[in-house]
């Protein structure tokens, strides 16, 4: 049994549909909501790059005919009796199951942000896709002032998308001429850029490049709707004109509803097996696990490819292979056409070189270039085409290759 049909869980269902003895297993599947979307494209759509078409689509679609689909709200895991409760009251067993459930912005975390007054009005969030369309009509008629993106704590998914989005708002309003009247502040609970030291400085650099003032270890307490500031722990204020926050992400409260999370609902897993910590025939992947990874498609891509293999194993009563190493690579998008690539794992952090293959790549690591920018767009049709369904994308490494980087 698979929980949540986003991402990961949609991929776990194509992997297994063509890797299970369809005579002894049946596969089910389980999501609240009959849309999928491509989260990675939220970021775009404020800006008026993408539309609602680049970013839903049935999930239904996704979801291959030998596995049970049902589109309904689970309440919570009973892990003692093998037992899921769905919201609709039904109660169903299983004997291996795979938490996939991700995670998701709680805005009402921090006092006065969800003020009906400001939010989506003047304070936004571009992690939904209500909120990235509330963004696009702002910026429509935003003429100037204080735009500040800014991130409540961490981990958050995608945590390079709060850069990336200060970049995409210095050249949007460059193009549209208008960025000499507005002021760009990038606040963050981290010391620096990123929480990567290498990527950290790199991109440091180029937030003062761009005239983007970095306000580093601000640690949000509450916003004041009324005066539009923020207001940190220590006593710190910033105020704005326009809010683009990141506020905490969670895993979903069913894993609280079932007593199998830390604080922040991610459940405690394996680093390396993607087995529960607590309980043999639970997995977790993607969003929702406890992991020093990156919260991120492509984390959930690798770790599919794993997981797989160890849920066969699991049936088998052979080993679980501990062979997930935090691989990661993200596209960094910088603004004007050009984007940066990372490439890291729990040990390596990013590093220059070229991707995917070493020395004659194409494309740069740690590097700025137009080859990386078209790279992150082609990356929508690689989602819904390729990533989505399972299937093989040659070159691409499921554990991190250091050969021919620059370690
Ligand atoms: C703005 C933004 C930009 C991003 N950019 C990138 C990028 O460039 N590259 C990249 O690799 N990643 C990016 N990501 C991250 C990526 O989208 C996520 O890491 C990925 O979707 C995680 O997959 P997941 O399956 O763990 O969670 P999700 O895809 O979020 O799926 C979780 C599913 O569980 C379901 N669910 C949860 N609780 C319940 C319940 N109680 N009952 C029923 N169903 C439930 C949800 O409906 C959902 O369908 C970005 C994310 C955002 C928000």
């Amino acid at each position: 049994m698979i929980l949540g049909a986003g991402t990961a869980g949609t991929m776990m269902a194509n992997h297994l549909a063509r890797k299970i003895d369809h005579k002894n297993w049946n596969i089910t599947i389980i999501d609240e909501h009959k849309t999928h979307y491509y989260q990675p494209g939220f970021l775009f759509i404020p800006f008026g790059t993408y539309s609602e078409k680049d970013v839903i689509k049935k999930k239904a679609d996704f979801i291959p005919k030998k596995v049970e689909y049902i589109s309904e709200k689970i309440e919570k895991i009973e892990p003692q009796a093998n037992t899921i409760k769905l919201e609709n009251g039904n109660s169903i067993e299983y004997n291996i199951l795979i938490v996939a459930t991700g995670c998701k912005i709680v805005p009402d975390e921090i006092d006065g942000l969800t003020d009906v007054s400001i939010w989506h009005k003047d304070a936004f969030d571009f992690y939904t896709f209500e909120g990235a369309m509330a963004l696009q009509k702002k910026f429509e008629n935003f003429k100037g002032g204080k735009l500040v993106i800014h991130i409540a704590e961490m981990p958050i998914k995608c945590p390079v998308a709060p850069l990336e989005f200060a970049f995409l708002a210095d050249s949007f309003f460059t193009k549209k001429g208008i960025r000499n009247d507005i002021e760009l502040i990038y606040a963050t609970p981290l010391s620096g850029a990123f929480t990567k030291q290498n990527c950290s400085t790199v991109l440091g650099h180029l937030l003062s490049e761009k005239n983007i003032k970095l306000i580093p270890d601000f640690n949000i307490e509450s916003v004041d709707s009324n005066s539009k500031k923020m207001i940190s722990f220590d006593g710190k204020e910033i105020d704005f004109d326009c809010l683009a926050t990141i506020p905490t992400n969670m895993g979903d409260e069913l894993i609280e509803n079932s007593d199998m999370g830390d604080e922040l609902n991610f459940i405690p897993t394996d680093k390396h097996t993607l087995q529960s910590k607590d309980h043999d025939n639970i997995f977790v992947i993607g969003d929702a696990t406890d992991l020093p990874s990156s919260k991120a498609g492509s984390v959930a891509h690798f770790q599919a490819e794993i997981l797989t293999h160890n849920v066969m194993n699991f049936i088998k009563n052979k080993p679980l292979k501990p062979d997930f190493d935090g691989h990661a690579n993200c596209f960094i998008e910088s603004g004007f056409g050009k984007a940066f690539l990372i490439d890291f794992n729990y040990d390596v952090e990013p590093v220059e070189g070229k991707f995917p293959f070493p020395i004659i790549g194409p494309m740069s690591l740690l590097k700025e270039s137009r080859l990386n920018h078209f790279g992150k767009m082609a990356f929508k049709h690689i989602y819904w085409n390729v990533l989505l369904r399972g299937l093989p994308m040659p070159g691409i490494p499921t554990q991190m290759k250091t050969w021919g980087k620059k370690l």
